[in-house]
């Protein structure tokens, strides 16, 4: 019997060769001398036949249970220029339409202007929600249901792409909206559970909370009774949303907010996680290093999970509330919790890219983000390190609409790469969509970037 277990819990290792593009291909074999003689004999069998040097038994991972073979010299390095493989799934009528939008978009006085009126004509009920459906919602949102979302999803798992499913709704005041926003966030990863292609639901903690509770845990001032029964309940609303996910084999990505609620947000995200990851990533934290104190916290997060023994999830952003940090501590007086400047932000983004790295069996990291250097020294490291490309504790993501460059020639050379798409009623994805229009509008934002190289293809298929 005790034979018999053995026999039974005795680690596999996979093999992974890999030679340029050809995808990886695993051999599972045991025990382990003769899964290191197969190493040895494969090695020097590629030896004889010329190959150039291969790095045998590059890497074993206790944890993952593989060792991998790869041809270090002949990986090719990806071309984030690559605009064909970009935009392969736009005809050139989507192409023209999106490089119109960035067109306007670009305009930072039109955004302002624009938003403004948005929100204004959604006060008073006017009919725009059609525009804004063709328009602005088509480019960055998958629909305003999981349903109409089908298309979408199925589009990106043909470019082997897959989905972070996103319930737009952000900032609700009033216990039916919070209600409806937890079955909303369940439904979706039940959908997701039946769906391969969406192993991810992101969830925004201000769809279920009210805000001034999550300013007053995060300012730790004492609660009253009341407030403490609330807050009891925030718990046990993402509890209920980790355990479905947990459930159903799929991962909870919790989304960072403005600072000033921030502490109250990483406080139940570091519970789920030590209730949910043990065995792997179910819940991941964001950490938006546009903070200057959040790369300290990552690494505190992550002795934490260290002396608790949880995997640590990270999604990594620089974050989306910039100018609203800045205008709210000036105002109020108090330093800035933002970077002093860009180079700052991109040094500790980095940094917290190369920590995760370096501690990647025990921490499940996903760099989110449009810059393509910090893209890169994810997917090198994970080359450099004989790697499989796909491994689920390194991943990337790309909102939807944004940064097709990445994200598609990410996917075609083998990395696991998903797209982060926002679903739910044109006027609850709003505020999201300003924020999208926001970004993109700034000087040395994300439009330069996207319309360049939407008008880039759109001249190659000329
Ligand atoms: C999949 C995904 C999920 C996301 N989830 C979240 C989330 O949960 N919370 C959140 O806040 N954001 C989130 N974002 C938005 C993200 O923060 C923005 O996309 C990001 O700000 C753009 O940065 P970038 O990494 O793409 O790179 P870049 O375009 O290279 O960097 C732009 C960013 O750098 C920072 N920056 C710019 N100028 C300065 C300056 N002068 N000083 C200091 N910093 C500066 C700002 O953060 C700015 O947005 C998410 C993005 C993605 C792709």
């Amino acid at each position: 019997m005790a034979n018999l277990a053995n026999r039974v819990t005795r680690p596999y290792i996979n093999i992974t060769i890999q030679c340029g593009r050809v995808p990886c291909r695993w051999l599972r074999v045991a025990p382990l001398q003769a899964r290191l003689r197969l190493g040895a004999a494969l090695h020097c069998a590629l030896s004889r036949y010329r190959v150039p040097p291969y790095r045998q038994l590059t890497h074993y991972d206790s944890n993952h249970s593989y060792i991998s073979i790869r041809n270090m010299e002949t990986f090719p390095k990806i071309n984030f220029d690559d605009t064909a493989i970009a935009f392969e799934r736009k005809n050139n009528r989507d192409l023209k339409e999106t490089a119109w939008l960035f067109g306007m978009m670009n305009r930072p006085w039109l955004v302002n202007l624009g938003s403004k009126m948005t929100l204004l004509a959604l006060q008073l009920h006017l009919p725009i929600q059609g525009i804004i459906k063709r328009t602005i919602f088509k480019q960055f949102c998958g629909g305003t249901t999981l349903d109409e979302c089908q298309t979408a999803i199925q589009q990106l798992a043909q470019y082997q792409t897959k989905t972070v499913l996103d319930y737009g709704v952000e900032a609700k005041e009033n216990e039916a909206d919070f209600q409806a926003t937890v079955q909303e966030n369940i439904k979706a990863i039940r959908f997701a559970g039946k769906n391969g292609n969406v192993p991810i639901v992101s969830v925004k903690v201000t769809g279920f909370t009210r805000f001034a509770l999550l300013e007053k845990v995060t300012s730790r001032q004492p609660l009253n009774a009341a407030e403490q029964t609330e807050w009891e309940q925030v718990t046990q609303r993402l509890d209920s949303i980790c355990m479905e996910a947990a459930d159903h084999h799929v991962a909870i990505f919790v989304d960072a907010e403005e600072s000033w609620i921030q502490d109250a947000i990483d406080d139940l995200a570091m519970l789920m996680m030590e209730r949910y990851n043990k065995q792997k990533p179910v819940i991941y934290n964001t950490f938006q290093l546009y903070r200057h104190d959040r790369l300290a916290y990552l690494k505190a997060s992550f002795a934490i999970a260290q002396e608790k023994n949880f995997i640590l999830g990270a999604k990594m952003v620089r974050g989306a509330y910039m100018e609203k940090e800045r205008e709210r501590a000036q105002q109020m007086g108090y330093p800035s919790p933002i970077q002093p400047n860009k180079e700052a932000t991109d040094r500790d983004y980095n940094a917290a890219v190369q920590f995760c790295i370096d501690n990647y069996e025990r921490i499940a990291a996903c760099v989110a983000s449009h810059n393509q250097y910090s893209t890169q020294l994810q997917a090198d490291a994970i080359v450099r390190l004989g790697l499989p490309t796909n491994h689920p504790h390194l991943t990337f993501c790309q909102l939807y609409g944004m940064g097709d460059n990445l994200t598609f020639n990410l996917a075609k050379a083998g990395f696991y790469v998903s797209k982060y798409m926002p679903y739910g009623a044109v006027k609850d994805v709003v505020p999201y969509l300003i924020r999208r229009a926001q970004e993109n509008s700034s000087v040395n934002g994300d439009v330069g970037r996207e319309l360049k190289m939407v008008r880039s293809e759109l001249a190659r298929r000329k």
